[in-house]
């Protein structure tokens, strides 16, 4: 990387983290002079990241510190497989990568970014020792909550709060090989305990006798404290008899997840600063990485013919379709805020439920809200009455949001009719049992809800298991299969 330069930048980057130098690195890829300022040299990142395999761009699947094929969630007692590859990424790999795909257009200097005004066509940015940085564009990673463009959190941030630590076990406290996305059971405390404090199990087996185990409450206002979880996890551990031993590191995960889409303005933001953090997931790395080529396309384009880089910027994160999708999600961000504890392991079972496709979609950065709301409306078809009710509740008090999305969901019927006329609705034989229920429920708004609920079960048709795959499959081949697939990519058995 070469030395800060002391002219002018095209784009300065406020931010260090993997959003911030992923977007700072396209830019440089595409010949534009860039300025990350952080206030901590280029360093390895400090979070555990993990994400779906497939979500990763092809150049940081090779990040991977590790990938694991059986990746499973408990809603109940019988694990459900979601045959779906998760990785842990290695984050020295990551950042070698990310500086290494900069080149010589980056540089990094350090520093603390008190504020920024513009005078002309430049932006002055300060420092918090009385340096002056000078940019064509100011772009804000600077994490949750923003610094120079800060999110308005609605009622205040909801957050996502975990304690995890790495350790040896004599006793696996997971399944040995596997990686477990979420373990809701917890015979180990009351129904009091669970409805008051909902927290779940995530779990990575990472050879030998080492794990890490994690903690973790998916969203909470207010959150509980970092003893909570610590105390939570460390019952767990006992109540399942096995205790760890020779712990190496621990870790303490807080961030808000309900960041609305941000208002554009003439400075950029990216990553978390732009609300990017996935409100039902709490994942934004693996999306930050994607996004970071288009929005660094539409930037340079604009510098390059004098338009205004910020505008193209926001165009390119937050398209109209991106700003309806986060209203659905905010909205079932509300509904699990209302859900009892104890009724979130049934919430989960009945998304598990989706087939494959959907509930990827569901949990991806950019599915249209289409789509979004039919998921949303099966999810809620499947679900027991106990689930159903709060959520119905919470889509009601965000009556704006939830009559948009059914809107949606209604004129996507009203298309599919007319290029389907004699398509008769597929079933599902449960939910069939729900009908009476599920109408009752449904028909309070201005357009036909049972319709468009029915509408939301298209495809829910009870052929398929919540890894989307026909009930009667080989699980043993799909599992060589997928195997194979990355043996493949990560070039291992060449
Ligand atoms: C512990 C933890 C674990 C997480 N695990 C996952 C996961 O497994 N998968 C996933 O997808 N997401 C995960 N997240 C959520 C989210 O993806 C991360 O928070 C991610 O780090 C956000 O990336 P970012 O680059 O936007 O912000 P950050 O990583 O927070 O980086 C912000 C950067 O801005 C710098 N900065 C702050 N203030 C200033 C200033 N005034 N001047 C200059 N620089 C400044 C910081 O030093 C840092 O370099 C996790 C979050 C946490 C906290």
């Amino acid at each position: 990387m070469p030395a800060a330069p002391t002219t002018t930048t095209d784009v300065l980057v406020v931010g260090g983290g993997p959003s911030g130098l992923a977007l700072a690195a396209e830019l440089a890829r595409r010949d534009l002079s860039v300025r990350v300022v952080a206030p901590h040299p280029p360093q390895p990142f400090a979070p555990t990241y993990g994400a779906w395999f497939d979500e990763l761009p092809a150049w940081a699947q090779v990040c991977a510190a590790q990938v694991w094929t059986d990746v499973r969630v408990y809603t109940g007692s019988r694990p459900t497989p979601l045959m779906r590859p998760y990785a842990l990424l290695d984050n020295a790999r990551l950042l070698a990568a990310l500086l290494e795909r900069g080149g010589e257009g980056l540089c990094w200097t350090q520093g603390r970014v008190t504020g920024a005004h513009q005078r002309g066509a430049l932006w002055h940015v300060q420092g918090n020792v009385g340096e002056e940085w000078t940019a064509r564009l100011v772009v804000d990673a600077s994490g949750h909550g923003g610094l120079l463009l800060p999110t308005p959190f609605a009622g205040g941030a909801a957050l996502q709060t975990a304690y995890g630590i790495v350790a040896r076990f004599k006793q696996a406290p997971s399944p040995p090989g596997a990686m477990v996305w979420m373990d809701y059971r917890a015979p180990h405390l009351n129904t009091a305990e669970v409805r008051a404090e909902p927290t779940f199990l995530y779990a990575m087996h990472l050879g030998a006798d080492r794990y890490f185990v994690q903690e973790t409450s998916l969203i909470a206002r207010p959150a509980p404290s970092r003893d909570v979880m610590a105390a939570r996890l460390h019952a767990r551990l006992e109540a399942l008899g096995t205790p760890p031993h020779d712990a190496e590191s621990d870790e303490w995960v807080a961030f808000p997840m309900n960041a609305p889409a941000p208002v554009p303005g003439p400075v950029l933001a990216f990553g978390a600063a732009a609300g990017l953090v996935h409100p039902i997931s709490g994942f934004q790395v693996a999306g930050a990485l994607n996004d970071a080529p288009r929005v660094a396309a539409a930037v340079s384009v604009a510098l390059l013919t004098g338009q205004d880089a910020a505008a193209a910027g926001w165009d390119a994160l937050w398209p109209p379709e991106r700003r309806a999708a986060r209203e659905v999600h905010l909205l079932d961000l509300g509904a699990l805020l209302e859900l009892p504890g104890d009724r979130l392991g049934d919430f989960f079972a009945a998304f598990f439920r989706l087939p494959a496709a959907e509930w990827h979609a569901f949990l991806a950065p950019h599915t249209g809200v289409r789509r979004l709301a039919r998921n949303m409306l099966r999810v809620f078809v499947h679900a027991p009455g106990a689930v159903r009710l709060p959520l119905a509740r919470a889509a009601l008090k965000h009556s704006g949001v939830s009559l948009r999305a059914l809107r949606e969901a209604a004129r996507m019927k009203e298309s599919a009719r007319i290029s389907h006329p004699s398509a008769a609705p597929a079933r599902h034989p449960e939910a069939m049992t729900q009908s009476d229920d599920t109408r009752r429920e449904a028909n309070s708004g201005d357009i036909d809800q049972q319709e468009v609920i029915e509408e939301g079960m298209q495809g829910a048709t009870g052929n398929v298991d919540a890894d989307g795959l026909d009930p009667d499959v080989n699980r043993q081949k799909k599992l060589e299969e997928l195997r194979e697939n990355i043996a493949e990519i990560s070039g291992e058995g060449r």
